[in-house]
């Protein structure tokens, strides 16, 4: 199958589904998907988004246009939610909707492509989400890559990371996940975050976070956002991406937004113009009812605290498959150290394991995940894991 990454090692995720499906065995694991599932393997669909859409519902709204930015109501509590609600920057910040993070993204590219001073290449890690490399080039943007994960540690190469930010001429532009990394689920630290920051600074690079994930790694909204706000708080001007995909399981829904963080209330005057110049042309305004949905829960009280349990409760979830993954290799014996199953955050896990090995994980065990080695934790169950587990010790031992 072919790949987005270039590096001919991952099969793509519909390639995987597709021998999935093809599989007849009963007990046959996907660990491939990008999207939660609950311990039946189900997909889910959070109780405060069916409660949220039936008052979108009853509330007997019309179908006209929303402007060209989206649902204002959805954009401004979406920047809350981002930045924190007594964030300095709210004042100097242009937002709008956009279709999902992958729609955030490409308007992010069309913008820098277009006004960015410096040279318009972006740094993605190594490796990034397989979607990066074509989103920014077809926007017209050169991509280059940094040094992120560290196959023998299997945790972040954080030396390797600084020295590519350093090494990188003066202004160029940094892609950063802001957490839960994805395929690694390695996450820098709060204090390699401060690091990061200041190599950036050091070099005036320009940060742009992609944010698929808040709520989802750490099951704290705020927490997950430490990266984006300790830069604001540091004066970066960064610009993000939003995703309500997985946060809210509105998937294909395609709720998103994209902001970037003016240098004054006069410079955001001039970009919210140039955003909606750039946006008429693309799609001339976004779809409205996963942002009515989306702010209904952000807006309502009680409903914003029952999706942040509901958060919690999927990022729980995961938490605690890892862990059992982790506990059910080290009772079958297994002598490798598994301490990054627990260590990495969010949905996906490196395994370590290498194309081969996954290979014979599908061909002899019927688990299915891409060849690079990562798995979806999303797609492991109390029932499925000891199965699981058993799969990797004969493979890797
Ligand atoms: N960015 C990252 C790192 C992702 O993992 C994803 C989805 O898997 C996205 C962005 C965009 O997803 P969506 O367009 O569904 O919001």
């Amino acid at each position: 199958t072919s790949t987005m990454t270039g590096t001919g090692s991952t099969t793509t995720e519909a390639g995987i589904t597709e021998a999935f499906k093809a599989d007849s065995f009963d007990k046959k694991i996907n660990l491939g998907v990008g999207a939660y599932r609950d311990d039946k393997g189900k997909p889910y669909v959070l109780p405060s988004v069916k409660t949220a859409e039936q008052k979108v519902v009853s509330a007997g709204l019309n179908k006209e246009y929303a402007g060209i930015t989206g649902v204002p109501d959805f954009t401004k509590a979406a920047a809350q939610l981002a930045y924190g609600k007594d964030s300095s920057a709210l004042d100097r910040l242009t937002i709008t909707q956009s279709i999902s993070g992958t729609g955030a993204l490409r308007i992010g590219a069309a913008f820098l492509e277009r006004f960015y001073p410096g040279d318009k290449t972006i740094y993605i890690p190594t490796p990034s989400w397989a979607n990066h490399k074509a989103v920014f080039n077809d926007a017209g943007l050169k991509v280059k890559q940094y040094s992120y994960y560290d196959k023998k540690t299997i945790g972040l190469d954080f030396d390797g990371m600084l020295s590519d930010i350093k090494a990188a001429p003066k202004g160029s532009i940094f892609l950063f996940h802001a957490c839960a990394h994805n395929p690694t689920g390695v996450d820098p630290t709060e204090e390699q975050w401060k690091e990061i920051s200041e190599a950036v600074k050091a070099q005036d690079h320009y940060a742009f976070f992609d944010m698929a994930y808040q709520g989802f790694a750490s099951g704290n909204t705020d927490k997950d956002a430490f990266a984006v706000r300790y830069f604001v708080q540091q004066g970066h001007n960064i610009c993000l991406a939003q995703s309500f995909a997985k946060n809210m399981g509105l998937y294909g829904e395609r709720v998103g937004a994209f902001s970037i963080v003016a240098a004054s209330a006069e410079e955001k005057k001039r970009i919210d113009s140039q955003i909606k110049i750039l946006v008429r042309p693309l799609y001339s305004n976004p779809p409205i009812h996963g942002a009515r949905i989306a702010s209904e829960i952000l807006n309502n009280p009680a409903l914003y605290e029952q999706w942040l349990a509901e958060v919690k409760e999927m990022a729980d979830r995961i938490i605690t498959m890892r862990a059992l993954l982790k506990d059910n290799l080290e009772k079958l014996g297994s002598k490798h150290d598994w301490s990054h199953i627990t260590s990495q955050i969010g949905m996906f896990a490196y395994t370590g394991l290498d194309a081969s090995q996954m290979d014979q994980l599908a061909q002899e065990h019927s688990v299915y995940a891409t060849k690079d080695g990562r798995i979806s934790v999303a797609g492991i169950t109390t029932e499925n894991v000891g199965r699981l587990a058993e799969a990797i010790y004969k493979v890797k031992g």
